[in-house]
């Protein structure tokens, strides 16, 4: 089994973060926007148009898949903008979590839109229950892009999922990854984080009545690696980056990082 070489820690953060998860996935929308006050809206929007998904003239279908995709709101994004701005109809997309309740929040939002259809559900887009770092359901070499949003740093080994990512993407296939941050600038730094240690359990605790949720949250954002290092691991997973590798968003709170598989 593969207990065999996994720490009893890795174990214990894994059970952690799928409780997390289930605690809040019913009201995981709402949240984000008590939080961010909408601003993660915004953050979405801008990482799916700079990606710019859909087939181009005269290419191929393309296979989409959203790791850690929660409530679905990255891939119907990519959807959307695959429609609008290329008239891309017919693309794939997978969504997966590792969590089921947080992918049947997905499934419920599909439900109601024009991507579902009983019958063509199966064929454009599907769910499907995975954890980042195996994805034993999708083969390597077939998707043409890799999104995580607000995923990666819940993840328990980050660098086994980048080489996963680097796995499943076809040669020239994109990563693209949004995730909170650091606040580069030190004043800002210094009202961020008092903002997000003391308002954000509070919130938890008013609005849905679980403080450790959030508590667990704006911890896990505290230790993510800044900017440079977690390009530096990509890199390390085999993806080539254009420049520096990222894109700071409000102040570094959030980043895009990219890499190509060559
Ligand atoms: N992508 C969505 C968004 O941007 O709103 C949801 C992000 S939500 C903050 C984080 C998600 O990561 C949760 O749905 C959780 O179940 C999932 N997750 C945590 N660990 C995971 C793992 N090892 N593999 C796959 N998904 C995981």
């Amino acid at each position: 089994t593969h207990f065999g070489y996994r720490t009893v820690a890795q174990e214990e953060k894994e059970k952690l973060v799928r409780g997390v998860f289930s605690n809040v996935a019913e009201n995981y929308d709402y949240m984000n926007d008590a939080m961010s006050a909408g601003i993660h809206r915004l953050w979405k929007d801008h990482f799916v148009s700079k990606i710019d998904p859909g087939r181009r003239p005269g290419g191929n279908e393309l296979s989409f898949l959203d790791i850690a995709g929660g409530t679905g709101d990255i891939a119907y994004r990519i959807l959307e903008h695959a429609a609008k701005e290329h008239g891309d109809f017919e693309s794939k997309m997978i969504i997966s979590d590792i969590n089921p309740e947080m992918l049947g929040e997905g499934v419920k939002r599909f439900e109601n839109t024009k991507y579902h259809s009983k019958s063509r559900q199966g064929e454009r887009v599907s769910f499907k229950v995975q954890n980042a770092e195996v994805l034993d359901e999708i083969p390597d070499n077939s998707q043409d892009l890799y999104t995580v949003s607000f995923g990666i740093r819940n993840f328990t080994d980050i660098p086994k999922a980048l080489s996963t990512a680097h796995r499943v993407l076809k040669p020239g296939g994109v990563f693209a990854c949004l995730e909170f941050s650091k606040v580069t600038n030190p004043l800002l730094a210094q009202v961020y984080s008092t903002y997000s240690f003391n308002v954000i359990p509070l919130l938890g605790q008013v609005l849905v009545g679980d403080h450790d949720s959030y508590q667990y949250l704006v911890e896990s954002i505290d230790r993510f690696p800044d900017q440079e290092t977690f390009a530096q691991m990509i890199r390390d997973a085999g993806f080539a980056t254009n420049g520096a590798g990222y894109e700071n968003l409000t102040f570094g709170v959030a980043a895009i990082h990219t890499g190509v598989k060559p």
